[in-house]
């Protein structure tokens, strides 16, 4: 007879030392943020702009903040779900060292999770940078003069472009963030993938590097991913269902 998946994670869980999560846009989901790949996501309504088009091109900039501020309010009025209460739970008790997120949403944090176990390797929309100086700027007076005549954020400490927190295509990934991941998957002993389809690179590269230094996979998602076949359990279920329903967790 098979084990049922959510024993066979439990067992693993229970075992583990030292366990990462690494999360992606299925974790949000449930939270009503649309994820890039799924029928509907963002991916299929808007081919995204790259950084260097945003850099080199005005009408870029302008077309980038009019989005931003279309489906601000979906991000803004988003909680976290049963599925980041879990994890956050995990976390609380000691059985996660450490959540890598590729999402922007910041609802790790806001389910209670401490930004020190948190690294956000695609950065966060929740509020705006300079490029230049690196100065934090907050989205709410961006909002108003850019819906008020569409005047582009100018950084008013070093006259810098001023971009949303996150990192676009083409947009080279926070170093910091991406070596504290990689020491992260080389150290644990077991990697839990939720929610994500594994086809953004070099975020999913972190997978193999886990296996390779001796951890445990596990990958939990709606669909197939290209990752399956190396993982040690493969879990095809909804996230929340999944994780708020774990039958007596011995760990
Ligand atoms: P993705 O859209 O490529 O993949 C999401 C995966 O989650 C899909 O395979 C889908 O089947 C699965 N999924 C969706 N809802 C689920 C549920 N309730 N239960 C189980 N599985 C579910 O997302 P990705 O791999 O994270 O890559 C997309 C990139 O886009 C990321 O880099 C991220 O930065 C960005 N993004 C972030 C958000 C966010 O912050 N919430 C939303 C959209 C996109």
């Amino acid at each position: 007879m098979d084990t049922d998946p959510k024993d066979a994670f439990n067992a693993l869980m229970a075992e583990s030392r030292n366990t990462v999560i690494f999360t992606g846009a299925g974790m949000s989901t449930e939270s009503g943020i649309p994820d890039f790949r799924s029928p509907g996501g963002v991916w299929t309504q808007n081919k995204p702009i790259p950084f260097q088009d945003f850099i080199m091109s005005r009408e870029a900039r302008l077309e980038t903040w009019r989005r931003k501020f279309n489906v601000e309010k979906t991000m803004r009025d988003a909680k976290p779900n049963i599925g980041h209460l879990a994890v956050a739970h995990m976390v609380a008790h000691g059985q996660v060292e450490k959540i890598i997120t590729q999402n922007i949403d910041g609802l790790h944090q806001a389910s209670g999770v401490p930004e020190s176990k948190i690294i956000e390797l695609h950065g966060n929309t929740t509020y705006a940078r300079c490029l230049s100086c690196h100065r934090r700027h907050e989205l709410g007076p961006i909002r108003t003069t850019f819906q008020r005549d569409e005047t582009l954020p100018v950084c008013e400490a070093c006259g810098g472009i001023v971009k949303t927190a996150t990192i676009s295509f083409g947009q080279p990934m926070p170093e910091r963030e991406m070596l504290e991941a990689q020491r992260d998957a080389i150290s644990c002993d077991l990697f839990i993938a939720i929610g994500s389809s594994l086809v953004v690179f070099p975020a999913a590269t972190l997978l193999p590097l886990a296996k390779e230094n001796g951890a445990k996979l596990v990958i939990l998602n709606r669909e197939k991913t290209d990752f399956d076949g190396l993982a040690d359990l493969a879990i095809h279920a909804e996230i929340g269902d999944f994780l708020a329903n774990l039958p007596n967790p011995t760990y």
